[in-house]
């Protein structure tokens, strides 16, 4: 590699496809797969692998899927902190001499930038190769490859490089709020928040922990007080929010919402120091708010729409243009169809005639000419009859307090339970409404998506790619995910592209497949080969990915603005 790096010093930058290969680097193993075009284009992607019996990993911290993810993790972040103490940086025109890696934020997630086996270690990252001008810089990049990755590579992909305690503590947390997690179905919890956790952020565009004297430390009230144990650590004591309905309410500004995004957020596992490595929620719970604008492809929201003008069919509803009330609707039903046991919902963000219709409205406007059933009519149908429970932050209406089992009043950001207060007061000034949900929720029936309207084609090319954390360019469309709220890392973004065009090209969707054993597929495929899989250029470097849950990838899929499907039988509920 050094000859050839001196040979093309000076020459044009497409010399550089010459270094394209394997090499040996005696300690370590470097994988140059792809090599960028020019200085400006996305930088060269190169993997670095260190036998195991170099690295030594003790073979407990990657025993099982969540350890190897969390270690995984843990060496992408020494490598990421390695790059910010050894690489240089800027060395020549454009992205000349940057060093880059994949590294994530206050999640664990699974992810492709790095590989743990009994074999070996690999990290995937990627490196700008130096120029200036168009001609290569010989000097620059023999620094890059036998100083700078050297040095990379010794400083996070041996076991020796780290404090034992750090990487065990990362490791064995990550593993015990899964165990958290999947405990609460047994103990009929929805969410579960530790005492002393940090819940505020530190800021509105900072997801780190807010820090300082005015921080309230979470304490459960007594009556919600419940003990876990935990695999790796003494039993943790905290909140335990009981299924069913629950209503949080509170004055302005006592920490409502920031209580309901560390549930929202208690779908993944956080760092530690996070503030909510135990904030734990059901995995398959799913923040659902209005988002007018969007496109529905054939929902039924019947059991909140119906009677529309025009005679309308809510069985299968159809619009390029969604009202805050219909989004809300299908958000709900779509959720329902892939599969939840926990909805969560703020007022802040919810469509006010979807959630409330009063009993002065119901005399004004009555139900033969009000399309809308309120949320308050079903909410308790959907626990009774689809066993999916709802936490709702709700400080303006009293309504609810009919249909909650469970209400938490924020005071000075902590939690108290005031159920049977809110019982007595509704008792004594009933709400004179009438129940208007009529036979109940009823099944939603399945939808079949159709291939030929899933085209991620840009001319002759396939194109799917992230553009931010919010959007993606699918062929010639833009599939707007602004709303969906539990997409964390931009690289779960990415991944849903690819994810889509994967499934397309596996023929998993064939007009036969109802979309929930689309996805089905799709993650065990995940699950028995690793995210790799997903990847054009399986077998290299794959690209910077991180998982994103089903739910994320239907709600990708719901917004392709294209998506057509056919209704499956309408009485299944798989
Ligand atoms: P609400 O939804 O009740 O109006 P928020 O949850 O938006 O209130 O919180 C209001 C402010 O208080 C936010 O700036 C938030 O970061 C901060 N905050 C929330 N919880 C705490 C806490 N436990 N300790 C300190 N500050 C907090
Ligand atoms: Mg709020």
């Amino acid at each position: 590699m050094e000859s050839r790096l001196r040979h093309i010093a000076g020459r044009g930058y497409k010399s550089y496809q010459a270094i394209q290969g394997d090499y040996d680097f005696g300690t370590f193993r470097l994988f140059i797969d792809h090599v960028q075009s020019d200085p400006f284009a996305p930088p060269s992607r190169l993997r670095a692998r260190v036998a195991q019996s170099r690295a030594r990993f003790p073979a407990s911290l990657y025993a099982n899927r969540i350890r190897t993810i969390a270690l995984a993790d843990l060496i992408t972040r020494g490598f990421a902190n390695s790059i910010r103490r050894y690489v240089k940086g800027s060395r020549g025109t454009g992205r000349s001499g940057v060093v880059l890696v994949d590294v994530g934020g206050q999640e664990i997630l699974e992810r492709t930038s790095c590989l743990v086996n009994e074999e070996f270690v690999e990290i995937r990252f990627s490196v700008g190769l130096p120029a200036a001008g168009r001609r290569c810089l010989g000097r620059e990049a023999l620094a890059i490859f036998f100083d700078e990755i050297p040095h990379l590579v010794e400083a996070s992909l041996l076991y020796a490089s780290y404090d034992p305690g750090v990487v065990a503590g990362h490791v064995y947390t990550a593993e015990d709020q899964k165990a958290l997690r999947h405990q609460l179905a047994e103990h009929r919890l929805v969410a579960f928040i530790a005492n002393d956790s940090v819940l505020p952020r530190a800021s509105g565009v900072s997801d780190r922990p807010l820090r300082g004297r005015d921080v309230v430390a979470f304490t459960s009230p007594p009556e919600l007080e419940v003990e876990f144990s935990a695999p790796n650590r003494d039993r943790v004591r905290g909140m335990g929010i009981p299924e069913g309905v629950t209503i949080i309410v509170g004055g302005g500004y006592h920490g409502k919402s920031t209580l309901l995004v560390a549930v929202e957020r208690g779908v993944y596992n956080h760092v530690p120091g996070d503030g909510r490595e135990y904030v734990v929620s059901r995995p398959d719970t799913v923040k659902i708010r209005a988002e007018d604008g969007r496109r529905i492809e054939k929902v039924n929201i019947s059991p909140f729409i119906s009677n529309l003008p025009f005679g309308q069919d809510t069985r299968a509803f159809h619009t390029d243009n969604a009202s805050g009330s219909t989004s809300q609707a299908a958000n709900i039903v779509e959720a329902l169809e892939y599969g939840t046991s926990l909805l969560l919902m703020d007022e802040d963000t919810c469509a006010t005639n979807f959630m409330i219709r009063d009993g002065r409205m119901q005399q004004l406007v009555p139900k033969e000419r009000e399309p809308i059933t309120p949320f308050l009519d079903q909410v308790r149908h959907l626990y009774s009859e689809h066993g999916v429970s709802t936490i709702i932050v709700m400080g303006g209406c009293s309504d609810y307090f009919d249909v909650a089992d469970t209400i938490i009043a924020m005071d000075h950001y902590l939690p108290q339970v005031v159920t049977s207060q809110a019982r007595h007061i509704a008792r004594q000034q009933p709400a004179l409404r009438m129940d208007e949900s009529g036979g109940g929720f009823g099944d939603i029936g399945l939808r079949i998506p159709l291939p030929q309207s899933i085209n991620p084609l840009r001319g002759s090319k396939v194109k799917a790619a992230a553009k931010g954390l919010h959007s993606i360019q699918f062929g010639y469309q833009v599939i707007d995910l602004g709303c969906v709220e539990q997409l964390v890392d931009t690289s779960q973004t990415r991944a849903i592209g690819d994810m889509l065009v994967y499934a397309l090209r596996r023929g998993y969707i064939d007009a036969k497949t109802s979309l929930r054993q689309i996805l089905e597929r799709l993650f065990q495929d995940i699950s028995d080969k690793g995210l790799d899989v997903i990847s054009p250029f399986y077998g290299q470097h794959p690209g910077d990915y991180a998982l994103p849950r089903p739910q994320e990838v239907a709600a990708a899929l719901n917004r392709l603005r294209s998506l057509e499907v056919v209704r499956g039988g309408e009485h299944g509920r798989a």
